[in-house]
């Protein structure tokens, strides 16, 4: 995170603890450091023992609100000049943080870009599926974003400029949100997370790492809808969620 978005975030999150005066000198500790403020000064001067009110601000609560300033900051980006000019807005992620695992897609479609929510279409619909049934988790219990923010014109695969101008957002996202696991969908997305230019069929069924966080790639559900009445990938999805239970120390039906 920059400084001045840390800064911001600090500021919000001290406003949201009732703080809303910092006297001249004192420290401004931000981010994990311990946070020492002291009182308005005009109590501590007729209380001058009173304690340091600084309840430890929840660190949780402190990436929630940079989560929600990384929304903000994406929202009017430009540094794709194609997708800027036929996005109808960005589409950042949905979900709590400290998710069990965190469902990363290529990039939103019509749909996504028509609501500002990740996976809503068929694709998504798909994937709720997935997630209630392979996994017997709700959909509110898992974060689900993209590592391309914007929509591609007719859901081309993104460039890999657009790729490399993202990754920064995705990054600070997933730094933030703090998954357990990664499930990356379909093979552009399972490349721009791992930085791999292997296929999917290579990549699924194996676990791989991003920054330490423990990753498994499977089909994306749009692949899988496109194989019907066949099953092989939605075989080999069910699989990778065993994979996935196994690894959470999940039973496995
Ligand atoms: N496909 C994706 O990869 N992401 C979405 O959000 C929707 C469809």
């Amino acid at each position: 995170m920059n400084l001045s978005r840390q800064i911001a975030t600090h500021l919000e999150s001290l406003r949201a603890a009732g703080i809303d005066f910092i006297p001249r000198g004192e420290p401004l500790v931000i981010q994990d450091a311990p946070l020492r403020v002291a009182a308005k000064q005009e109590t501590r001067a007729a209380v001058p023992e009173q304690p340091s009110i600084a309840a430890p601000i929840d660190d949780a609560e402190s990436r929630r609100t940079a989560l929600a300033v990384l929304a903000k900051e994406i929202a009017p980006c430009n540094r794709c000049p194609e997708l800027f000019a036929t996005r109808t807005q960005t589409v950042f992620g949905v979900g709590p943080i400290d998710p069990q695992i965190c469902f990363v897609g290529e990039a939103p479609g019509a749909d996504e870009d028509r609501t500002g929510e990740p996976f809503v279409g068929r694709a998504g619909q798909l994937l709720d599926k997935i997630i209630a049934g392979a996994l017997k988790m709700k959909r509110s219990e898992v974060y689900i974003c993209n590592t391309i923010k914007c929509r591609p014109p007719s859901n081309r695969v993104p460039s890999p400029t657009e790729r490399s101008n993202c990754r920064e957002y995705f990054e600070e996202q997933i730094a933030l949100v703090r998954p357990k696991f990664i499930v990356c969908l379909g093979a552009t997305a399972a490349q721009n997370v791992l930085g791999s230019t292997l296929s999917i069929g290579r990549l699924r069924g194996l676990v791989h790492r991003y920054k330490e966080i423990p990753v498994i790639c499977t089909y994306h559900p749009s692949a899988i809808l496109r194989e019907e009445p066949d099953t092989v990938l939605r075989k080999a999805c069910w699989e990778d969620m065993k994979l996935l239970l196994g690894l959470m120390g999940r039973p496995v039906s």
